[in-house]
Parts: structure tokens; C-alpha cells; sequence
């Protein structure tokens, strides 16, 4: 049996975890991370495959961390975005030059943006990195929270001022806690794949409303794009069982010729769609953040951004506790992070579940209004401001 004693104890080495470690790294505070999966393990996730549109914020945030500089070569900038609706005149074109910008957003692939993370946290001199190890229950106590783990098959017990859950939708730590969870299952799936395209996307993401559901191309290369293709359970069930010609053709022709003819790069995955939504930010020396505490349809792009935000303020928030000698598991501390982040939560939760309401339907009227839409935001410069400004996700920290 182990013991080990941190400050902080965050469950859940992900994008999110990652993220708030190193946001805590090379701080007094002595901090430890928990992660399930070993390093063989996510290299070979094909979820890893899955290209994540980073907004300006993001960006940012990535620089602040000392990750960007690792990822840049490889993260595509997007200079216009392309919106239209399969069958309909209407489409609207957004620019970043319009928006006073270089770029309106990068695309990149997730898994590099892990092992850029994880690299950069191994040389953390201030972070205990637990892996494989899983949690297997825990309890709070007046002034520590006390964690029981299995690492390598060995039982260790941590005791932390502060768990942070950032162990994804699934989370451990809230089903241990018995914190209850909205879970809404929009009865979708999102194939992902990559494709190469014969005619360059020079920087442009597309995203196209089809009868089926919402189709986005996000440039990784200039003969290469991400492709996440949001239709029906079922749909997508019998898609993924077609052969790759078969879906080429369906793909093709839901999505059209604007990249000419494309080819598969890689196999089409499936990943199912739900929002899970925890019924509380916190509890007695525990806070949620990332998927643990939201997860949201991937139709805006939206996930990481949010919960990399939570990271962002949670690890500013937690600094300036301990430099005034307070207790970053104090209940007060914890109400006051949850009220700070209940904004942005529920405005990208909103925003999201409106898009997929509006833009999954193939209902007449619906769609109608859809096309109209598109067209009107073609014409109106303060329109297309707004939508610049969601697209580049923007949110309230
Ligand atoms: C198809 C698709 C496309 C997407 N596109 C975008 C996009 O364009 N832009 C965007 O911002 N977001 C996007 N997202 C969302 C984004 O991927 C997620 O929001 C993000 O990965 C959440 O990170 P996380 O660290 O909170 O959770 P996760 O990535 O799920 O990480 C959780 C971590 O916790 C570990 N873990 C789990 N259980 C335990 C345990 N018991 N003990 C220890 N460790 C544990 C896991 O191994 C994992 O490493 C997309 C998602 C999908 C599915």
C-alpha cells in the first residue's frame, strides 16, 4: 500500500486534465494526476483521429500553456467558412478577413494535441503523473478529500485538499459521488473520417446541411480534410457497414463537388451523441470540469474550447486562493467558481442544442427558414459579425 499527499489531486489526464495541470504547473502547489489509460493505449484510440476546431480563444489559451508552439506547424488555420444547405440556394460565407483577423480558428487533429500535452506535463516539476491507475472510491473529510486508487494492480490511498473530475462523460468520480446527471440522447451519430480532396480547401471549413444531418469539412492539409458527418443512429449504423465505395458515393453526394472528387484516408468511426449535463459543478472538496461536467454535441465544435475555459479559471481562481492563504477546497471557494462558470456553460449548452434542433431537421418550414436565414447573413455585415464572433468561440470567462 502507497500513500501520497497533494494539494490538488485531478482525475482524468485528457485533453481538460492536461490542460489544468499544466495551467497549475511549476506553482508551489504540489499536484497530482490520475490517469487511466496508458500511453500504448490512446495512441491507438481511434478517437484520437477526431479534428477538433480550436477557437481564437483556445489559441490563446494553448500559447499561455507553452503547447502551441509544439502543435502550430501542424494546426490548420481557417480563413472563411463556407455554410450551406444541400438543395437550397441559400449559403452564407464567412471571412476572417471581415472579422479583423488572420484566422477565424485552427484545426487539429486531437491526438496531437494530446501528446503535446502530456509532453509538456512530464516536465512539470511540481506534478505527480499516476498512470494506469483508476480511482476506486472516495470521502471527504474536514480538511482533506481521501482517494483510493489502483495503480499497476497496487492499491494507493491520496489524500488532496481539492479532486478535480476531469475524467470525461463517463465520469467515475461523479458516479461515485452520486451526483445525478441530465442526460438528453439525441439519437445521433457522428462519423468521423478523413478525406483527400482533389481540389484545395486553401484554408476554408465547410459545413453543409444535408437531409441527413449536418456534414462539416475541416482542412487539415491542403488535399486533406476532417470529416464529421452528424446523421441518425441508424443511418449511421447501416453507413458504417457499407463498403468504402459505397460510402465515398453517399459522401460525395451529400457533400457535393466543391473540393471536386474525394477519396477515403482513413476509417470511417462512429461516435454516438448525447448531453450530459451534471446536476452540480461541485461537491464537498470536488468540482467537476470538461466532459465530467458537460458533455455537448460536437455539431459547433464547441467541447474542448468550453472545457479548457473551465481549466483557465479554475487554475487562476485556484492561484490566488492559496497566494492569500485560503483553502482551495473551502466551500465558499467552490460555490464562487461554480457561479463564475454558470454563464458560459449554459450560453454554449443553449447554443448547441439550438443548432442541432435547427439544422438536424429536415422538416419543410424548418428548412425554409434555414436557407432564408443563410441568405439574409450573406447580406448583413452586423449578422455575419455575430456569427464571426460564435464561430470563433468567444465565451465569457
Ligand atoms: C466527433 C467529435 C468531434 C469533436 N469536435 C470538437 C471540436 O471541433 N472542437 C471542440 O472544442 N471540441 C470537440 N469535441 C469535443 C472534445 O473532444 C471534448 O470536449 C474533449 O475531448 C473533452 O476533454 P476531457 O478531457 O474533458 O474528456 P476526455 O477527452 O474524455 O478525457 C477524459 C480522460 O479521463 C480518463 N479517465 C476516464 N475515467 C477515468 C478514471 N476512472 N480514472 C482515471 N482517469 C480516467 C480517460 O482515459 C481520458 O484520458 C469533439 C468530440 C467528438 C466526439
Amino acid at each position: 500500500m502507497m500513500n501520497a499527499d497533494f494539494d490538488i489531486l485531478i482525475v482524468g489526464g485528457g485533453l481538460v486534465g492536461g490542460s489544468l495541470a499544466l495551467a497549475l504547473g511549476d506553482s508551489p502547489l504540489r499536484i497530482g494526476l490520475v490517469e487511466a489509460q496508458t500511453d500504448a493505449e490512446r495512441q491507438a484510440s481511434p478517437a484520437g483521429l477526431r479534428a477538433l476546431a480550436l477557437s481564437r480563444g483556445t489559441t490563446q489559451s494553448l500559447k499561455q500553456l507553452g503547447v502551441w508552439e509544439a502543435v502550430a506547424r501542424a494546426a490548420m488555420p481557417i480563413r472563411h467558412i463556407h455554410v450551406s444547405d444541400r438543395g437550397h440556394f441559400g449559403k452564407t460565407r464567412l471571412h476572417a478577413s471581415e472579422a479583423d483577423v488572420d484566422a477565424l480558428g485552427h484545426v487539429l487533429v486531437a491526438r496531437m494535441l494530446e501528446n503535446a500535452i502530456k509532453e509538456q506535463v512530464a516536465s512539470a516539476t511540481n506534478l505527480t503523473r499516476l498512470c494506469p491507475a483508476r480511482i476506486l472510491g472516495l470521502k471527504s473529510g474536514p480538511e482533506n478529500m481521501f482517494v483510493s486508487l489502483k495503480q499497476n494492480g497496487e492499491s494507493v490511498n491520496v489524500a488532496a485538499r481539492l479532486c478535480v473530475a476531469a475524467d470525461g462523460g463517463q465520469s467515475t468520480v461523479r458516479s461515485l459521488l452520486g451526483i445525478e446527471q441530465e442526460i438528453r440522447d439525441y439519437g445521433q451519430t457522428a462519423i468521423v473520417t478523413e478525406v483527400h480532396t482533389e481540389k484545395p480547401a486553401d484554408g476554408t471549413a465547410y459545413e453543409r446541411f444535408t437531409p441527413a444531418g449536418p456534414l462539416a469539412f475541416l482542412p487539415l492539409e491542403r488535399h486533406k480534410s476532417s470529416v464529421v458527418w452528424t446523421m441518425s443512429g441508424e443511418d449511421a449504423a447501416n453507413l458504417l457497414q457499407s463498403g468504402e465505395q459505397e460510402f465515398t458515393a453517399s459522401l460525395q453526394q451529400a457533400f457535393g463537388y466543391w473540393l471536386g472528387r474525394i477519396t477515403l484516408a482513413s476509417r470511417p468511426q462512429g461516435h454516438p451523441l448525447k448531453l450530459i449535463k451534471a446536476g452540480s459543478m461541485t461537491d464537498q472538496r470536488v468540482i467537476l470540469i470538461g466532459n465530467a461536467m458537460h458533455q455537448i454535441h460536437p455539431v459547433a465544435g464547441q467541447g474542448f474550447n468550453l472545457g479548457l475555459r473551465d481549466a483557465a479559471v479554475l487554475a487562476e481562481r485556484i492561484e490566488a486562493q492559496v497566494r492569500l492563504g485560503g483553502d482551495p477546497g473551502d466551500s465558499d471557494f467552490l460555490a464562487r467558481y461554480a457561479s463564475a462558470r454558470r454563464r458560459d456553460l449554459e450560453r454554449v449548452i443553449r447554443f448547441t442544442d439550438g443548432l442541432v434542433r435547427v439544422f438536424s431537421s429536415d422538416s419543410t418550414p424548418l428548412s425554409l427558414a434555414r436557407n432564408a436565414a443563410l441568405i439574409v447573413m450573406d447580406r448583413i455585415p452586423a449578422a455575419k459579425r455575430l456569427l464571426c464572433h460564435h464561430a470563433m468561440g468567444y465565451g465569457t470567462r
